[in-house]
C-alpha cells in the first residue's frame, strides 16, 4: 500500500498555492487547473489556532474533536483535524506531520495532522 503524499497546487500564473491539490481553479487569481501544478506539501506544517468541537460539523466527523487552524503552505491555511485527544497537549506554532487516514467504510480518506513536539507547555 503506498503512502499518500500530501500535495499542493502551484500556480504558474501567480506563484500561489491551492489545497487540495484537484481544485476547479488557483484560489488567489482564477487561473485554471490547466495552469496548476501538483507539488508535495513542504513539511512539517504548523499549527496556528485550534478549537474543540463538540457538535458534528461534518458527516463521519466524529466529536469531540480538536480543528486546527494549519499552513500548509506561506498565504495558504486550512481547517483540518488534529490527531489529539485532548488539546491540552496543543500550542499554537507547533509542527505539525500529515496523516493520511482512511475510512473503514470505503477507500476514501482525509489528512490529519499529528503533533510532531507532544510535550504539554508549562
Ligand atoms: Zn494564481
Amino acid at each position: 500500500m503506498s503512502r499518500p503524499i500530501l500535495e499542493l497546487a502551484r500556480c504558474t500564473v501567480c506563484g500561489g498555492t491551492s489545497f487540495p491539490a484537484r481544485v476547479p481553479g488557483c484560489r488567489h487569481c482564477g487561473a485554471p487547473p490547466a495552469q496548476l501544478r501538483t507539488e508535495a506539501c513542504a513539511t512539517p506544517v504548523y499549527l496556528q489556532n485550534f478549537v474543540t468541537v463538540h457538535a458534528p460539523l461534518a458527516p463521519g466527523l466524529k466529536v469531540p474533536a480538536v480543528i486546527g487552524e494549519v499552513t500548509l503552505a506561506p498565504g495558504l491555511v486550512e481547517e483540518a483535524r488534529i490527531d489529539v485527544t485532548d488539546e491540552s497537549t496543543l500550542v499554537p506554532g507547533m509542527a505539525l506531520a500529515p496523516v493520511w487516514q482512511s475510512d473503514a467504510q470505503d477507500a476514501a480518506g482525509s489528512w490529519v495532522f499529528r503533533p510532531l513536539d507532544t510535550k504539554v507547555a508549562a
